[in-house]
């Protein structure tokens, strides 16, 4: 038989050996709790329209799209308000390509990038893949980020960037703008706010991007991904300076956003307010969770995103295996002792719940 040929018989870049790709379980299960999805279906109401934009856009796929997407970032700017016009606007396919063209335009070979453990594991992903240098930084108990903490790690390390989610990823942990100010002071680089799941917060809790008057270096990125139910369709975004945009144009690829990713979303853009009409339900649905899971036993952590962390899992692959083997798949995102979920419907959430209220309190 022919020798099967593996990545160990390819000249791969030296700092890509060794390491794993991003890869959270795709499985078919009932019940999918596992990728901080949406989990409920756009309105049938908007589907419509996105399909009559997708009818009009496809005449025309002979042509490259709108190198600029002038449209959509007119809608992204009207949509987040705060005074930013298309020039503060950037976006891409999902927030991921936004946060690499970030690090391609800001980091790279000789460049380091910092964010606080535990985050979202894409960041140390995206900084080996752009060459710059991954910086570890420890949070506050509880997962928590006080200014002090944040701007002494920044101190300490010196990064040329730093990335900070907000709510935190895989902890729903929020961050309060004073953190995100205090590291803005410390350092002369780029620091990226990531608010994937910015919508989810309480409602009238300001967003970072209150802070972008006066301070050129900071951005803010967001995604359809979750609130608005349109994870499939890839788009992210980010608000900052229109210097960034700038910089961003000599690092993206050209026609990088497809002419039918932008006629969707300009048409889900039009009906935001139904599209984001079930993050009440969601809310509600992780505030159970915190409590349920509370009552069974379990820690949870505050969250202001549609996931909940949960400590107290005694055996948290086993807790893992359990639960998918009645068909509910979450998350074991490796931190000791604890599993993540996703807030679903009403009876997604109910099936976690009693699933795991049958296995028992804490895995035992
Ligand atoms: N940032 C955070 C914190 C996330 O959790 C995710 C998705 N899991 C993303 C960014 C990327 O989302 P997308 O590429 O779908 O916009």
């Amino acid at each position: 038989m022919e020798r099967v040929t593996s990545l160990e018989d390819l000249p791969l870049r030296t700092n890509l050996q060794g390491l794993t790709p991003y890869g959270a379980p795709q499985l078919h299960v009932p019940v999918a709790l596992n990728v901080n999805e949406n989990t409920h279906p756009i309105p049938d109401s908007v589907a419509r329209d996105i399909l009559a934009s997708l009818a009009e856009a496809i005449h025309s796929v002979n042509r490259y799209p709108d190198r600029e997407f002038t449209a959509l970032r007119e809608a992204l700017a009207q949509y987040l308000g705060e005074g930013l016009t298309a020039d503060n606007i950037w976006a891409a396919n999902g927030s991921n390509e936004v946060l690499q063209q970030v690090l391609q335009a800001f980091g790279g070979p000789g460049r380091s990038l910092l964010g606080f453990a535990p985050t979202y594991s894409m960041y140390s992903i995206l900084a080996s893949g752009t060459g710059t240098t991954w910086i570890s930084g420890t949070r506050d108990a509880d997962f928590e980020l006080s200014p002090v903490t944040a701007a002494s790690e920044v101190t300490r390390t010196n990064p040329d960037i730093v990335f900070l989610c907000s709510p935190n990823n895989p902890t729903g942990t929020p961050l309060s703008l004073e953190t995100i100010a205090a590291v803005y002071d410390a350092t002369a680089g780029i620091v990226v706010v990531d608010e994937a799941y910015a919508e989810f917060a309480p409602t009238g809790t300001p967003s970072a991007i209150t802070l972008l008057p006066g301070r050129e270096r900071l951005l803010v990125s967001r995604t359809m991904s979750k609130a608005f139910a349109f994870a499939g369709a890839r788009v992210g975004y980010l608000a900052a300076d229109p210097a960034v945009t700038d910089a961003l144009r000599l690092v993206r690829l050209p026609y990088h956003l497809s002419a039918l990713t932008q006629a969707a979303a300009n048409a889900a853009l039009a009906h935001s307010a139904e599209m984001l009409a079930m993050v009440d339900d969601i809310r509600g649905q992780r505030d159970r969770l915190v409590v349920e899971l509370a009552r069974l036993g379990y820690s949870p952590h505050r969250s202001w995103s549609n996931f909940v962390l949960f400590g107290g899992v005694t055996d948290p692959r086993e807790t893992f295996e359990a639960l998918l083997a009645e068909g509910i798949l979450i998350r074991d995102v490796g931190i000791p002792g604890h599993l993540r979920v996703t807030a679903g419907t009403e009876n997604e959430t109910s099936q976690f719940l009693e699933a795991l209220s049958r296995l028992g309190r804490a895995g035992t």
